[in-house]
């Protein structure tokens, strides 16, 4: 059983401004498990370096991971030392994969799920003031039926004028993704204003660390909003439960939770606290996306549109079109190497 570790560098169309910053590249890292593979995204923000996990990943020993059963992923998934989680990410998603191609089957079948119920997906515009470019974004987006909008200009009166003008410019449903851009008073003025425009939900409008932060700006809403959904204050388990009462939601991916397993606990535990679940993407491959999209009949919301931002990818896997994500049937996670599935058709 061979492991290797494939650093890649992922190419983005177009520059991609959020909150955050301008990316025009990611750094992501590919584990492969004899035929399987998984993808960890070590977003720089979250305190990640590509090299880290590269560096867990070499450090393991296939062999002892699978053990003597190589069917008992629980057991195997319970051996992965502590790491970062990106890279954890990565070999939970190759572990699932290699159980699931051993036993023949799709992923989602062997969880039972059916992922024709799978929400639509968003397709994600970022930040930008030009508003012939805003209306040329929201027309090559033309047959999403969810925008997700990327706010977090520094002006609030940018913000909601993005919004307004996306919403003169497309019946399609939208979101919005602050990206921890407000404080919470600006939060509290501006959530309202924006709830006028018909939105399907409100993403991270505050910053993560103060989840007390949270509590006070609901007190301070009015209680007809779209859902507030937490994205970058959910890292663990313990964050959701701090949020229940002041989110109705969360933002749960795979690299941040540190793979399937713990996703989908995390919207075990999400569900028991009667919140929302959106299951989103960093700029990722088709790899980790298609792995995400296995979850997805789980959600209510999906943001699992980064390949459609990407240059090149080096996976064949989900589609998305139209926003609704079509999954293979094949054994394991259904994804190809890019140089495979072309020379096969
Ligand atoms: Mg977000």
């Amino acid at each position: 059983m061979q492991l290797t570790v494939e650093p890649i560098t992922l190419h983005l169309r177009t520059p991609f401004r959020i909150a955050h910053g301008t990316s025009t590249t990611r750094q992501n890292v590919l584990v492969h498990l004899a035929d399987s593979v998984g993808e960890g995204a070590p977003v720089p923000y979250y305190g990640y370096s590509q090299a880290e996990a590269v560096a867990y990943l070499q450090s393991l020993d296939p062999h002892a991971l699978l053990g003597d059963d190589p069917l008992a992923l629980e057991e195997s998934l319970d051996r992965l030392p502590p790491g970062p989680a990106p890279a954890r990410a990565a070999i939970d998603i190759a572990l699932h994969d290699h159980w699931a191609r051993q036993l023949g089957q799709p992923l989602y079948r062997l969880w039972g799920l059916n992922p024709l119920h799978a929400p639509l997906s968003c397709f994600t515009l970022s930040i930008t003031r030009d508003e012939d470019e805003l209306r040329r974004r929201v027309q090559a987006a033309e047959g999403f039926p969810i925008l997700k909008l990327k706010l977090g200009t520094g002006d609030l009166g940018a913000d909601e004028a993005i919004v307004r003008l996306v919403r003169q410019e497309t019946d399609a449903q939208l979101g919005i993704d602050a990206n921890s851009a407000w404080s919470v008073s600006e939060a509290a003025s501006i959530i309202p204003r924006l709830a006028d425009y018909r939105l399907l939900f409100i993403e991270q409008p505050i910053p993560r660390d103060d989840i007390e932060d949270w509590h006070r700006l609901r007190r301070r809403l009015p209680h007809d909003l779209p859902p507030l959904l937490a994205d970058e204050s959910v890292r663990l388990p313990a964050d959701i439960l701090a949020l229940a009462g002041a989110a109705d939601g969360i933002n749960i991916k795979l690299t941040k939770a540190g793979g399937l397993r713990e996703a989908r606990r995390m919207i075990a535990l999400a569900r028991t606290l009667d919140m929302q679940v959106m299951l989103g993407c960093m700029i990722e491959s088709s790899v980790g996306i298609t792995a995400a999209a296995h979850l997805a009949p789980l959600a209510d919301f999906a943001d699992l549109d980064s390949t459609l931002h990407l240059a090149s990818d080096p996976y064949v896997g989900v589609k998305v079109e139209g926003g609704r994500l079509y999954l293979s049937q094949a054994s394991g996670l259904g994804v190809v190497r890019r140089s495979l599935a072309t020379s096969a058709t």
